[in-house]
């Protein structure tokens, strides 16, 4: 009896699995196919500076317009994209792509801005990270204060001192580094000092609620002025309300990246969004 529900359950099980197995096995597939299709595309979001209201970069943010399933979430697609490896060859094309893009918007006469780039602990691994970055910078010819790395909290912690040494390679090119979804992960606050950040990113989940969570605004509250003692700059993701920004300012937040500015904008909106700013002088709503 109990080894037949065992085996029901086992059945069960491997169907799941399977599903799941197949699921991914498609998604690899397509995801192949679909790097050299060109279905995939990149978003920009305005990250504007908290106290004059100016934009002052954006993060690009990957997007797969799939052939029959229509758009597909990075949050579906990178796990896998990690798990298979292909984030190499397609972050290798996010970093590309965003620097085609940064020297397609200064030819068109915009003032510069700086674009982040988001990077996967794969890549971050990789031996030939810093040649292979330092080859797309000099083959679009975009000046490196213009870019600037994202890296999750866990994927720096994970080796701390090699990640120390990779982040000063980085620097020495003269990207700049945002240490992004700060507070999810493993933080270690020893080693913390000792990297060469620019800037931490607090992750959204602290935001969603920081007016109504009074624990949540404690922890923003005190990571703001962590950031600011160790001489780092702040953003802060996924605001979405003017309370959120009216909190964040009185905290002393330097930028703000959220829905409440912005959603991320394909390449032709975020140039009128551009546009507008510069005629309204800043992005300051009525
Ligand atoms: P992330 O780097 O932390 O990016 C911020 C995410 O927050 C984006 O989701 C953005 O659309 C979302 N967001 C921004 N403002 C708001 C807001 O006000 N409210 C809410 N609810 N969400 C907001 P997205 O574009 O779906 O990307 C999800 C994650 O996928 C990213 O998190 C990043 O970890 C990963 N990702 C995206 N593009 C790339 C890429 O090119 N390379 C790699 N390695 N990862 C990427
Ligand atoms: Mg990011
Ligand atoms: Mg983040
Ligand atoms: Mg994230």
């Amino acid at each position: 009896y109990f080894a037949k529900e065992r085996g029901i359950d086992l059945h069960l099980y491997t169907e799941d699995m399977n599903d799941k197995l197949l699921e991914r096995l498609s998604i690899e597939n397509d995801m192949r196919r679909g790097i050299e299709r060109k279905e995939f595309f990149l978003v920009y979001q305005p990250k504007i500076d908290t106290r004059s209201g100016k934009t002052v970069g954006a993060e690009a943010l990957i997007r797969w317009n799939h052939p029959t399933k229509g758009m597909i979430s990075p949050a579906q697609f990178i796990p896998v994209a990690e798990d298979t490896g292909l984030i190499v060859p397609l972050g290798e094309w996010v970093l590309s792509e965003a620097c085609r893009q940064l020297k397609a918007w200064e030819a068109q006469g915009f003032r510069p801005i700086q674009v982040s780039v988001n990077l996967s602990s794969r890549q971050f691994e990789k031996k030939d990270l810093i040649s292979r970055i330092r080859n797309i910078i000099s083959e679009y010819r975009v000046d490196p204060a213009c870019l600037q790395l994202e890296l999750t909290e866990s994927s720096v912690m994970q080796t701390p001192e090699l990640s120390n040494h990779t982040l000063y390679q980085l620097k020495k090119s003269g990207l700049s580094i945002a240490l992004d979804d700060f507070g999810t992960g493993y933080s270690s606050f020893s080693y913390l000092p000792h990297l060469p950040l620019d800037v931490l990113k607090i992750d959204k989940g602290f935001v969603k609620d920081v007016t109504v969570n009074p624990d949540n605004a404690a922890i923003v509250t005190a990571m703001i002025a962590l950031a600011h003692n160790l001489g780092l700059k702040v953003i802060c993701e996924g605001v979405e309300t003017k309370e959120q920004l009216d909190f964040l300012k009185d905290r002393d937040c330097d930028e703000i990246q959220g829905f409440y500015y912005s959603r991320p904008l394909p390449p032709e909106e975020f140039e009128k969004w551009l546009v507008r700013v510069i005629n309204a002088a800043d992005t300051r709503m009525a």
